[in-house]
């Protein structure tokens, strides 16, 4: 505590992600840290049913206003905030008041599927790419806060001091990032995380993201990692890295599978690939993620994989060491936790099953007929959540990693923002949630 006082730190902020992608938080000021640690900051239950607009529903296993669950910051992950003076941040873990894992908890569900690739011996590394845009307005239209080109070195210089500022904010915090560069749609950035193991992959993006609002704010924007913008638009995505190791070695190339896969990492993204349209009610969670994973604007959204192919859903990137399996439909309203969680849990499946690739897609599978896609294995993606829902409901895989109480919430959580959007026009939808995420 003395260490953090002199470095000025007076609170301390811990945050999760709730079942609808947003980041939750309790404070505590940095004298109470100590009992934080040894007691959990008490909040209550609900949020598991929060929806995105603070909009309250009900699963089985929630109990509305009753109850209480203490968060457990984790001193490891203790991060000073460089862009927020004054203060520190943690993720959190989630206990009963008797100090058991709660059911629902979705860094724990994480750390438990981390567990289970232990088990047979395999450490998993992953790390995500997020996606956001830059947005100069105060009101409920999206106003791009850049006007250079998609990649342009003009857009970069626009903001070059914002960009700056970023990078130092993020070394500062010990965050190790690959590469920064303006994106493809109007104002938007891309920024790459160093792999890590998946439950520090997931808290370094949610403090990526918290990062990027901060300095966002401070340099008088405002940033959205939304789905969708803009109707008609390219979205935000947060791809995910994956790679398998064994004993310190890759798994990911040298073997006799496809590109080098061994058979375990050919049997583990055969595993995630075939559970991708119940992935989606994780990885594309908002009724918006329908609106951006839309055929030839790189968000992949085709049951299919491909070597370097930025149109399959599951793309083989990188060759040696650096190979990894990238899942490309996924975008930023995904809770990081669950999605890390349940790509292990369809993977650890796959390697359960034995399973083997369908034959690769090597070019784009938007100019392949239905029955050219059926014939290797590939189809579209759930093109709306209520689809991609009823294919989560369907997946023995995600259940049983979950648990009733985890799977159950989600169920009720994505059912409600299904209602809630039935028959709505798609301005609707993205005004409604562009500046939710
Ligand atoms: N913005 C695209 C998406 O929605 C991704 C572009 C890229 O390949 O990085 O995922
Ligand atoms: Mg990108």
């Amino acid at each position: 505590m003395g260490a953090l006082a002199s470095q000025g730190v007076v609170g301390v902020a811990g945050s999760y992600v709730d079942n609808s992608g947003i980041a939750r938080v309790k404070t505590v000021p940095l004298r109470r840290l100590e009992n934080a640690v040894a007691h959990g900051i008490g909040m209550s239950p609900v949020f598991d049913v929060f929806m995105f607009d603070d909009a309250i529903t009900a699963s089985p296993s929630s109990t509305g206003p009753v109850g209480d669950l203490r968060l457990f910051p984790d001193l490891e992950q203790l991060v000073v905030l460089a862009a927020q003076p004054g203060w520190a941040w943690a993720p959190v873990d989630r206990r009963t008041q008797e100090g058991e894992p709660h059911p629902g908890c979705q860094r724990t569900f994480a750390r438990r599927m981390v567990d289970r690739a232990a088990e047979r011996g395999l450490e998993v590394s992953m790390g995500f790419e997020a996606e956001w845009v830059l947005d100069a307005g105060a009101g409920d239209e999206f106003v791009p806060a850049t006007s250079g080109p998609g990649y342009g070195m003009d857009r970069l210089i626009e903001v070059s001091d914002y960009c700056r500022d970023l990078l130092q904010v993020l070394d500062a915090q010990s965050v190790e990032v690959l590469q920064l560069h303006p994106e493809y749609a109007p104002a938007q950035f891309e920024l790459s995380v160093a792999p890590a193991d998946p439950v520090t992959a997931a808290d370094r993006i949610l403090l990526v993201r918290h990062t990027i609002r901060a300095v966002t704010g401070r340099s008088g924007m405002r940033c959205s990692f939304a789905p969708a913008m803009m109707v008609g638009g390219v979205g935000n995505g947060c791809h995910l890295h994956t790679s398998l190791w064994w004993e310190g070695r890759t798994l990911m190339s040298g073997g006799s599978g496809p590109y080098g896969l061994h058979n375990q990492a050919e049997a583990f993204v055969a595993g995630v690939l075939e559970g991708l349209p119940a992935l989606l009610a994780i990885g594309a969670p908002s009724a918006a993620s329908y609106l951006r994973l839309i055929p030839q604007r790189w968000a992949a959204p085709y049951r299919c994989w491909g070597r370097e192919n930025r149109e399959a859903a599951v793309r083989l990137a990188a060759s040696g060491d650096q190979a990894n399996a990238e899942v490309k439909c996924l975008d930023g309203a995904a809770n990081p936790y669950l999605l890390v969680g349940a790509v292990l849990a369809l993977g650890l499946d796959g390697i359960e099953r034995a399973l083997e690739l369908p034959p690769e897609v090597a070019v784009d599978p938007a100019t392949l007929s239905d029955a050219e896609l059926a014939g290797v294995g590939a189809a579209r993606l759930p093109s709306s959540l209520a689809d991609a829902l009823e294919q989560f409901r369907r997946c023995e895989a995600l259940a049983e990693a979950m648990g009733p109480a985890l799977f159950g919430t989600i169920v009720a959580v994505r059912e409600t923002e299904v209602e809630r959007f039935a028959g709505a026009p798609e301005e609707e939808i993205v005004a409604a949630t562009r500046f939710r995420y």
